[in-house]
Parts: structure tokens; C-alpha cells; sequence
């Protein structure tokens, strides 16, 4: 048995003004894994195609591994990073194998497709009809049509901060390789509500994500062979963007039509429970004032890299700077700038510099607003280090040449490559005690709770500035298909 596995992973907010270039899939070198390197990197590792290689190598199958690429979410792919992933996929393809199982995201826009994924996964069917192929999806999935009618068996997170992926890539994965040793039929059902879950609603630690995440778990129990429902992505204005599900069952079309429609439903009923309402950032900063005994985790969601954020907006972080509040950290303001001068100045050295605000935001209509700063440098590292998990427990990460600089209140982590901090080794790696301190600041909005969690007594969410906005009022949404709730009513 010849199997094809392969990663090809990005979320896409076309709202960001981030570039999107192959370097970007290609952790620090100038082009994505290839061969033998992806299962030196994914081995015992929690992602999906480590799973897919796991179930590979249990079923001694031979395995290709054409490509392992996977970028930090930021504008439109570029189409030739597209075009070089997809085309080593397909050129594996040709060369001749029994089935594909693909690591992908599913919220993929490039400069020339507003379905990266769909337009892959067609170019597959077109190549070898007949290919089986499975398909492991983010929870942030925004489901084209073109996804469900040329794959075999899609099967998506279920857990939101996403700590299932190596589970999702044997549900992914399993039914494969039944289906190539003739135990089992997948048939897909699909379908959407017309809804646009806001992302800090979104959480499968909380109603109404919990129940219904729950419930595509209990499908599975029943027989399904994989049940997903995607909250989709919003900030990507594409037609698509939005909720949907997907459920593959044994042969039994029929009871995977009535599987979807019952998550579909579950989360049409909910609406209005995925909805976000925005407290003022002065409003917020009050209550961080007045929080006492414990960690309070002060929540820059508007500037989530991992959203397509410029991880470098000012707004949070000056807000707290002016407050005077102490015993604070904040992870991270992405500037490869700031961290040269910090360098050049060395370890101990006080520096006063334009920290932050360095790129400008078009479609907010905003430039970018650096904040004057002034520190001590207490640690210069080359930004390496290894995620504890549990969420993508054990891959390697980078975030390139980073640095601490502490204002005397707030120790601030400066670095290089969007990484959002949900793992304590982030921290680790800068020296920062979370657990010491009183305040964190995050650039994230969910993701925090995999690695950071247990430790915050309070979590209060500031509304700052950025492209993942979560005043949905700020973005100019053109096609995204209309009505949707809540941008319209439903
Ligand atoms: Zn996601």
C-alpha cells in the first residue's frame, strides 16, 4: 500500500495586511519540510499528520511525504507558495499511490482562490478520480462546496483551543484505511447556516460550542466515523466564511444528512450565544485596577497573530503602560526592528525606543502607531524552543531572534515571528514566570486557555486595536454571502 501524506496549512484573513510568501510555511528556512525532515519534525508529535504517518506506518505502508507546510494565519496566500505546495502534492499523486490524507486547514484564500483547500482537493479528484482521500480540517474551517465533493472523508477539530489534533487526524485517517482494506464505505453529508459565530464566542470549553462539539463526539460513539461542525472563520470575506458541518458515516448517507442537520441546527438555535458584545477598553482596564489576589489575564484579542494580527498594535499595551499597573508581562509585540536595537544594545543595557505600530492597517483605514518605551534589556535569545502542549505538544517552534525588555512594571516580550503565546514554553524561553506575576497580557483570544489557563484567576477582554477585531462593525465584509446573522437579522 502506497499512501501520500501531506500538510498544507493556513488560516487567511483578508483583512490582514500581513504577506503570506512561501518563506512564511517554512519555520525559519526558505521553503516548507520535504521528505524525511517531516517525520523527523511530526514524530510523537500532537498534530495531524503525525497521526496520519502513526496509522501509516502501523499499516506498513509505504509513505511519500511531498510536503509539510504550515504558516502563521496573515493575508492572502501568495500564488506561488500556493502553486509550489500544491504542485509537489500532485506531482506525488501522479507518480502513483492508493490514497491521500491531507493536513490542511481549510480556511485557505490565495491571491487567486477564495478556497485554496477546495481548489487542491479538485485538482486532486481531477488527476485520480477514484483516489480516496482524507482530509484533517481546523475547527476554523470555512466549508466551500468544493471541499465536500472531492474528498472522501473530511473530519475536523473538536476542540477549541485545539487540543485534538492528532485525534482529528485518525478520524481523518482511520476511515481511509478501512476503506482500503474493504471495511468500510464513508458517506459525507454537508451543509451550512447562514451564521457568522463571532471567534470569542467560539470556545469549546464554554456553551453553546461545548454542547455542540459534545454531541458530534457522542455521533462518533453512535458509529459515525467522523462528525465535525466548523465555526468557521469571519475574517475572511469570502462567500463561504461562516458555520457549517460535515458528517461521514458508514454507507448510510441518509443518517449522516440527518447527523449534519442536527449539529447545524444546534448551532442555528444558539445564534444569538455567538455573539460578542465589546466592553471599552477604559471600562476594562478599571476592572484590572480594581482585581484582587491572583493572576489576571488581560486579553489584547484584537491583535491575535493568530488571527492574521500584526501582532504589533499598541493599544492595549500603552493603555496598561498609562495605567502604571505592575507586576506585569506582555507577550508579544512582534518587531523585528525593535529586537535589532534591543541587541545591539546588549543584555543589561537601558534603551528608549519606538516599540510596536509598524505596520499600517488599510482596511481598517488605520497607520500603524508605534509607543515610545523606555527599559532595561534582561534577555536576548534566538527564540527557539519546543511546545510543552498540550496543545501541539512537542513541535519544535520559533519565534525568531526575541527579546525581554522591562519597563520596571511590565516586562515585555519582544520578538521576531508571529507566535501566539498558548504554550508556557514561550515563556519559558524568555525567562517570564506567568505564575508570579499579577498581570499577562496575551495577544491571542482563545487559544491562551491550552497552556495558560489553570493559571489565570480572572481573564478580562480588552478591546485594542487590529485586523481580528472583534467589532465586527469595523469591517468592511463585501462578499460574504448575504443575509448572515448577525451582521444582519436572523
Ligand atoms: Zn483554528
Amino acid at each position: 500500500m502506497k499512501l501520500v501524506i501531506a500538510q498544507m496549512k493556513h488560516e487567511t484573513n483578508t483583512f490582514s495586511p500581513v504577506p503570506t510568501p512561501l518563506a512564511r510555511f517554512a519555520r525559519g528556512k526558505s521553503t516548507p519540510l520535504e521528505g524525511a525532515e517531516i517525520r523527523e519534525a511530526f514524530r510523537n508529535t500532537g498534530s495531524a499528520i503525525g497521526a496520519f504517518i502513526d496509522l501509516a506506518e502501523r499499516a506498513g505502508a509505504e509513505i511519500t511525504l511531498p510536503v509539510a507546510g504550515n504558516a502563521a494565519p496573515s493575508g492572502p496566500v501568495q500564488t506561488g507558495a500556493y502553486e509550489w505546495m500544491a504542485g509537489r502534492i500532485l506531482d506525488a499523486v501522479r507518480r502513483g499511490c492508493d490514497a491521500v490524507l491531507l493536513d490542511l486547514h481549510g480556511a485557505m484564500v490565495t491571491e487567486r482562490h477564495d478556497d485554496g483547500e477546495g481548489e487542491l482537493l479538485g485538482r486532486l479528484r481531477r488527476l485520480a478520480p477514484q483516489l480516496p482521500v482524507g482530509v484533517a480540517l481546523d475547527m476554523h474551517t470555512n466549508l466551500f462546496p468544493a471541499m465536500c465533493d472531492n474528498a472522501t472523508v473530511l473530519a475536523g477539530y473538536q476542540t477549541y483551543p485545539h487540543i485534538d489534533m492528532y485525534e482529528t487526524g485518525l478520524r481523518a485517517g482511520k476511515p481511509i484505511l478501512d476503506m482500503l482494506a474493504g471495511r468500510a464505505r464513508p458517506a459525507m453529508a454537508w451543509g451550512h447556516r447562514p451564521m457568522l459565530p463571532h471567534v470569542m464566542r467560539q470556545s469549546s470549553l464554554d456553551a453553546p460550542n461545548l454542547q455542540i462539539q459534545r454531541r458530534a463526539q457522542e455521533m462518533e460513539k453512535e458509529g459515525a466515523l467522523a462528525a465535525s461542525f466548523f465555526v468557521g472563520f469571519p475574517h475572511a470575506d469570502i462567500p463561504w466564511a461562516g458555520a457549517s458541518a460535515v458528517v461521514a458515516t458508514d454507507g448510510d448517507g441518509a443518517l449522516a444528512r440527518r447527523y449534519c442537520d442536527e449539529l447545524l441546527e444546534m448551532a442555528w438555535q444558539a445564534r444569538a450565544q455567538f455573539v460578542y458584545r465589546v466592553e471599552p477598553l477604559e471600562a476594562s482596564l478599571e476592572r484590572a485596577r480594581q482585581a484582587a489576589g491572583g493572576l489576571v489575564v488581560l486579553l489584547d484579542h484584537y491583535d491575535n497573530c493568530a488571527s492574521g494580527g500584526t501582532m504589533d498594535t499598541m493599544t492595549v499595551l500603552g493603555a496598561i503602560l498609562d495605567a502604571g499597573l505592575e507586576n506585569a508581562a506582555a507577550f508579544a509585540v512582534c518587531d523585528p526592528q525593535a529586537v535589532r536595537q534591543i541587541k545591539e544594545a546588549g543584555t543589561g543595557a537601558r534603551v528608549t525606543l519606538d516599540l510596536g505600530g509598524k505596520s499600517d492597517m488599510p482596511s481598517l483605514g488605520l497607520k500603524g502607531k508605534p509607543r515610545q518605551v523606555s527599559g532595561t534589556v534582561r534577555r536576548i535569545i534566538d527564540g527557539a524552543y519546543r511546545n510543552e502542549g498540550p496543545m501541539a505538544r512537542g513541535e519544535h517552534m520559533d519565534m525568531g531572534p526575541s527579546a525581554l525588555l522591562d519597563t520596571g512594571k511590565v516586562e515585555i516580550a519582544v520578538i521576531t515571528r508571529h507566535t501566539e503565546p498558548y504554550d508556557i514554553g514561550a515563556f519559558r524561553a524568555l525567562g517570564i514566570d506567568p505564575a508570579r506575576k499579577k498581570y499577562l497580557m496575551l495577544k491571542s483570544r482563545v487559544h491562551w486557555r491550552a497552556g495558560l489557563g489553570p493559571l489565570a484567576k480572572a481573564v478580562i477582554e480588552c478591546a485594542g486595536t487590529g485586523v481580528c477585531t472583534s467589532d465586527y462593525s469595523q469591517l468592511d465584509f463585501r462578499r460574504v454571502r448575504r443575509p448572515i446573522y448577525p451582521l444582519d437579522p436572523l
